[in-house]
């Protein structure tokens, strides 16, 4: 069993290092075998704004995400964080991405730190490219007037070959009756748990599907002490009792098959060349 954070970030609260490691150490002390990471610097219209700005294009967001996850390519996966609002899709980025594609898994756009709703003309590029790369992209759901997820809807339906997930299942709400609607007209919309009550996301798995939902913390966004928030102690214990398939599709199976997360084959036999040195002992 590999437990999958599907939504974490790195970003200067206070420093990159600081927010790497962080997410390793958490990991670590939580069982969780593989994080997504996207970078919050990259924010146009940075909403935390307890730290001084520190604005980075989306080629320097990706780099700093891949530097990372070069040094843990078992541990850590890449989103590229897209800025649309001030930032066309350049020919150097796309290099970029295609030169590092076993890195990245997929793609992240926030509309409240972007000012902007993804119905908006300027993303049309953006998910045309998407629809070729076939990774998914991460939206950032809330009750705002530029994040509802009816807007992510109307996208799904436009752009139907793109896999989108939907952060936080709608935040700022606990009325989730909208999202598990929406949800259940798309086929091609996911969900992640950052922010969400475990019996929010048994609702998802029960009402629209066991495939639909994944585990997804924000992690370290609220510091050293984001896993330990009561909303994913749930998880982590299971409190709901979900039967053991339910649990693992959630925890990780869902992410993993979402987003093309392999881990490398521990079982295989040794290799001839170790048999050999053997026999000289
Ligand atoms: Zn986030």
């Amino acid at each position: 069993m590999k437990i999958i954070d599907a939504h974490a970030h790195i970003a200067h609260w206070p420093t990159l290092a600081v927010t790497e490691a962080e997410i390793l150490r958490s990991m670590k002390e939580k069982g969780i075998a593989f994080s997504l990471i996207s970078d919050c610097d990259c924010s146009e219209y940075p909403s935390l704004d307890s730290y001084p700005p520190h604005h980075v294009s989306t080629l320097e967001g990706l780099k700093h995400c891949l530097t990372f996850a070069k040094k843990y390519p078992n541990r850590i996966g890449v989103l590229v964080w897209i800025n649309p609002h001030h930032e066309l899709l350049t020919p150097e980025l796309i290099r970029c991405i295609h030169d590092n594609s076993r890195y990245i898994y997929g793609f992240k756009f926030h509309p409240w730190e972007s000012q902007m709703r993804i119905t908006n003309p300027r993303l049309v590029p953006y998910l045309r490219f998407i629809t070729l790369e076939h990774k998914p992209l991460l939206v950032h759901t809330a009750k705002d007037k530029y994040s509802s997820i009816r807007y992510l809807g109307m996208v799904a339906t436009r752009f139907p070959k793109i896999r989108f997930v939907a952060a936080h299942l709608q935040l700022c709400t606990d009325d989730k009756e909208e999202a598990i609607r929406t949800l259940k007209l798309h086929s091609n919309l996911y969900a992640d748990t950052a922010w969400v009550k475990m019996s929010d996301a048994k609702r998802v798995m029960d009402e629209v599907g066991p495939d639909r939902i994944m585990f997804g913390t924000d992690n370290p966004v609220d510091g050293e002490h984001t896993l330990d928030n009561p909303i994913y102690e749930e998880y982590f214990a299971n409190v709901l009792d979900l039967s053991g398939k339910e649990w693992r599709a959630l925890m990780g199976g869902n992410a993993a098959k979402l987003y093309g997360i392999r881990f490398p084959d521990r079982t295989k036999k040794p290799q001839k060349k170790t048999l050999l040195l053997d026999k000289k002992k």
